[in-house]
């Protein structure tokens, strides 16, 4: 007999009923009688479950008894069509295999307590839930989509280095790397003596990809990076993960109006494209944790986005009755609670804020004519704040010294950098999106450990 192949589950649903058809996976529940079992399989390609119909006569008492959920299978059988199981086909079972099986007395998924909370701690589980099925899908789709959007730009996709000498950036507290021996470390002058480390020099891992991606977009036009990133902020928020990953794009000849416009193009295409694709997924999590994120996706893509001016942002936020835990005037770094109120409350759609106050940004910013403010720009989201943060970079060779110097920056480690605006400087413009933001939006999701497979926070990095 010729021997079948595996056909995937998001296939067989597809398919025609009639043939003979193989499938493997994972069983979700078994339920029947004494006669008939129906056990629903899922084996990660898509949110729905096949259902295999198996008389019990026709197999193994063993088997039918081997066959729980959370068991791995193999099932061979005709696709029929079927009547009970919410899809339009299901398998009348011939064979089954059983290929591991999962003790229903200490598979922690038969426990109530399925939280999201406690699924963090549960690796093997986590991420065959339903939930994180959805979450690893969309999160696959929408890495493939930004790849695209930018290809089809005519982009080029430059890899920065996740190791970089220290103190160049300044965007946030850095993990150090380092071969020296903790134990017993090299001290010259009482500090430690880094030029007997791996580099010769203290390194770090990095912090954004930008200052590099510039010297991408000043060679080649125009640059993403698509990469890990790490920040040891020692926050514990619902936004901000130890380790995540950063899209940076940097353009040479844009200034922050064309930043904006590509900003504001590519998040809108992005969430077209999970709605065109990914709408399964994105269902079963509206049903499941935020019944009003399809309606905030779609709305997201039919709205223009509000510009404003940190200024006017500031006199809106100082005019509001609302109660915010962090007062409210010119200078401060708008938190959270500012961004959502601006976004939710008060515009009720998503805003580009610009021109900050010089002291809250960083050096590389273009300075305004007021001495006062940078072009920077920050997109802020529906429940998220900060997606993206970007800016018009400084191309004056002068300013861009004098500012590092004020800053009481060290020049020196950053000449490679400076040279980009030594030898031929233009003008151009850049922005970053957390990856993981990004998906905070798409998926509804409100922590954003639980976009992530792996999540890096503090004093958590076991699995
Ligand atoms: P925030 O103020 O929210 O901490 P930031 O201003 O420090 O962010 P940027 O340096 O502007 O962040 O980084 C660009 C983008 O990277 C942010 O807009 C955000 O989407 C994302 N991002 C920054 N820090 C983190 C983090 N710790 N975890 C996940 N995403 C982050
Ligand atoms: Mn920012």
């Amino acid at each position: 007999m010729e021997t079948l192949k595996r056909t995937k589950v998001k296939e067989l649903l597809k398919t025609e009923p009639g043939k003979q058809v193989q499938a493997k996976g994972w069983v979700r529940t078994k339920r029947g009688n004494k006669q008939v079992k129906f056990i629903a399989l899922n084996d990660g390609s898509t949110i729905n479950n096949i259902q295999i119909v198996a008389n019990t006569g026709d197999f193994d008492d063993s088997i039918i008894k081997g066959i729980t959920t959370g068991a791995s299978i193999c099932v061979t059988g005709k696709l029929v069509p079927s009547i009970g199981s919410g899809q339009a086909v299901e398998i009348l079972a011939e064979e089954l295999t059983v290929y591991g099986e999962c003790n229903p007395m200490t598979y922690p998924l038969q426990k109530k307590d399925t939280s999201l909370e406690y699924l963090r701690t549960v690796a093997h589980m986590r991420l065959r839930t339903n939930t994180f099925g959805a979450v690893l899908r969309i999160r696959n789709a929408m890495a493939f989509a930004i790849h695209k959007y930018f290809n089809e730009k005519g982009f080029i996709y430059l890899h920065t280095p996740l190791i970089t000498e220290s103190d160049a950036e300044g965007a946030g507290d850095m993990f150090q790397v380092t071969t020296l021996d903790l134990n017993h470390i090299p001290m010259h002058n009482g500090k430690p003596d880094f030029s007997k480390d791996f580099f010769g020099k203290k390194t770090c891992l990095t912090v954004s990809g930008q200052l590099e991606g510039e010297l991408g977009a000043t060679a080649v036009g125009e640059i993403y990076t698509f990469g890990p990133t790490f920040r040891a902020e020692n926050s514990n928020t619902p936004r901000h993960l130890a380790e995540f990953w950063m899209i940076e794009p940097e353009m040479a000849f844009y200034d922050i109006e064309d930043d904006m416009e590509l900003a504001e193009d590519f998040i809108k295409s992005l969430v077209r494209y999970a709605l065109e694709n990914c709408m399964d997924d994105i269902k079963f999590l509206n049903e499941k944790y935020d019944g009003s994120l399809i309606e905030r996706l779609e709305s997201v893509t039919e709205t223009g986005f509000q510009r404003v001016t940190y200024t006017e942002g500031i006199r809106i936020l100082e005019e509001s009755k609302e109660k915010f835990e962090f007062p409210v005037h010119w200078g401060i770094d708008l938190q959270s609670e500012h961004e959502r109120y601006l976004v939710e409350k008060h515009f009720g759609k998503p805003v580009i804020l610009t021109d900050f106050p010089k002291e809250i940004k960083a050096f590389y910013m273009k300075q305004n004519e007021d001495g006062k403010t940078v072009r920077g720009m920050d997109v802020l989201f529906p429940k998220i704040g900060e997606i993206i943060g970007g800016s018009e970079r400084e191309s004056s060779l002068e300013k861009l010294e004098t500012r590092i110097d004020e800053l009481g920056m060290s020049r020196k480690n950053l000449e490679w950098y400076i040279d980009t605006r030594r030898f031929g400087t233009v003008p151009h413009s850049g922005f970053g999106l957390g990856f993981e933001r990004l998906l905070l939006f798409v998926t509804g999701m409100s922590n954003i450990r639980d976009v992530i497979p792996f999540p890096r926070t503090p004093r958590n990095a076991e699995f």
